[in-house]
């Protein structure tokens, strides 16, 4: 991985051959960093993607081994029972130059990926929703008008 500070911003890229949500955790971690805003563009293979279910509260997962265009990829690092979690979506460009998308659990590397990862001042946590069965990001609630 390559880093340059920009500004408030880290540019990253991500190595071919590297998982890339590995890599993101493991310089947040390197880096004390408990919550950012992430973004970014490059090329996959080997992913894995989901779709969520709500009403069966479980992902549909997929896996692709095809090389992809990593059209965008965007989410958040937060904190998920003690420990960093990067929430990213992926949407991934085939061959014939259709695009498809969903949840990101796994992706490696390939030729690149290039990383805006903005770390944000405070730490933000997830917290288990019964209602959805999912770990939400667990803010404060706005105060009514
Ligand atoms: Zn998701």
């Amino acid at each position: 991985m390559k880093v340059k500070e920009q500004g408030q911003q880290h540019i990253l890229t991500v190595d071919i051959d590297e998982e890339l949500l590995s890599s993101l955790l493991g310089f947040a971690a390197e880096r004390g960093i408990e919550a950012a805003e992430i973004h970014g563009i490059g090329a996959l293979r080997d992913f894995e993607l989901g779709y969520y279910v709500l009403a069966r509260k479980e992902y549909k997962r997929q896996k692709f081994s095809e090389i992809v265009e990593l059209l965008s990829c965007s989410g958040n690092l937060a904190i998920r029972e003690g420990k960093p979690f990067a929430h990213i979506h992926a949407t991934v460009g085939f061959p014939d130059f259709r695009a498809m998308g969903g949840h990101l659990f796994s992706g490696i590397v390939a030729v690149t990926a290039e990383i805006a990862f903005r770390p944000l001042p405070e730490r933000m946590d997830r917290a288990y929703d019964g209602r959805t069965g999912l770990y939400l990001l667990d803010l404060p609630v706005r105060k009514a008008p």
